[in-house]
């Protein structure tokens, strides 16, 4: 049974709108067995959502979201089981937040250079309750000053490669996230594998990569993901002797589509990344 496994969400320590604790009692509510928040590139929403899954009873895990450049795109990696203490982890992190800070502001000055858009920085930042700005931040903003009608309006028309506030990625290689996740304890997990829009030939060799780096799992069950998807990542994982698991990428409950732990099961084929918790 997935049905129990939720194991890719969000908080305000990233770029999810609710607080660690409120997302553990939302899991909770709706019948999650197991939540992991894995937060973009910070460790800062776990003590909190540990201690509120363990005053309700809730399995919890702690886990964090790394972002990756690769052959110029970006990727996401999901550490799961992860010491939040561990000093390797924490400096890799840091340096990746270090770069974010920078980012958001150098979106906020081409915003202003390129599209008109004054103070964007400032705003999106009063969109951010942790510390990290990021460019969701800057969609609820553009939002809210009438720029777009929607968030996903905002990533197309401002935010991706050839507009106004795109800045690329300079993040962390994928040798050095799983080295940082595994160093830690942790299990490296693709995210939403599908969301890359990879041909099935440079997906096979990405996970030919990340497996001899070490990589434990596949996202084969996503709220980013169709049942086909599912199906076919399956498959994949399968073939790479990946392990395989499962997150909605909760964000917050404006995105009602997306609801925590509302996911299909796991593929009869697949083997659970929790088989052996
Ligand atoms: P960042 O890591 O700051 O570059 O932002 C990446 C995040 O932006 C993702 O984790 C999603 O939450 C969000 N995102 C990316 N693309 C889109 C999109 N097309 N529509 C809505 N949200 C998106
Ligand atoms: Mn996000
Ligand atoms: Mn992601
Ligand atoms: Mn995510």
């Amino acid at each position: 049974m997935s049905a129990g496994y939720d194991l890719h969400s969000h908080s305000i320590a990233s770029d999810g709108t609710l607080a660690p604790a409120e997302l553990v009692r939302r899991a909770h509510a709706t019948g999650v067995g197991c939540l992991a928040l894995t937060d973009h590139d910070t460790l800062a929403g776990l003590a909190e959502g540990r201690a509120e899954a363990q005053r309700l009873g809730l399995g919890w895990v702690d886990g964090v979201e790394i972002s990756v450049s690769w052959n110029q795109r970006t990727l996401h990696l999901v550490g799961l089981g992860i010491d939040p203490e561990h000093a390797e982890l924490r400096q890799g992190l840091a340096d990746l937040c270090a770069f974010r800070s920078w980012r958001a502001e150098e979106i906020g000055r081409r915003l202003k250079r390129d599209a008109g858009i004054a103070d964007a920085f400032v705003g999106a930042a009063s969109h951010a309750k942790g510390e990290l700005v990021g460019r969701t931040h800057f969609a609820h903003f553009l939002v809210q000053i009438g720029r777009a009608k929607g968030v996903r309006e905002v990533f197309k028309h401002f935010l991706v490669s050839g507009k106004p506030g795109h800045v690329p990625g300079d993040w962390a290689s994928l040798e050095q996230a799983i080295g940082w996740i595994k160093a830690a304890g942790g299990q490296a997990v693709l995210a939403h594998p599908a969301r890359y829009k990879l041909t099935r030939s440079k997906l096979r060799g990405l996970l030919g990569q990340f497996k001899e780096l070490g990589g434990a799992g596949l996202e084969v069950v996503s709220g980013s993901h169709s049942l086909d998807d599912c199906q076919t990542m399956a498959h994949h994982a399968r073939d790479f002797v990946l392990l395989a698991s499962a997150g909605s990428d909760y964000h917050g409950p404006e995105s009602p589509w997306l609801e925590l732990g509302r996911l299909p099961p796991l593929p009869s084929i697949c083997r659970p990344i929790w088989q052996d918790w």
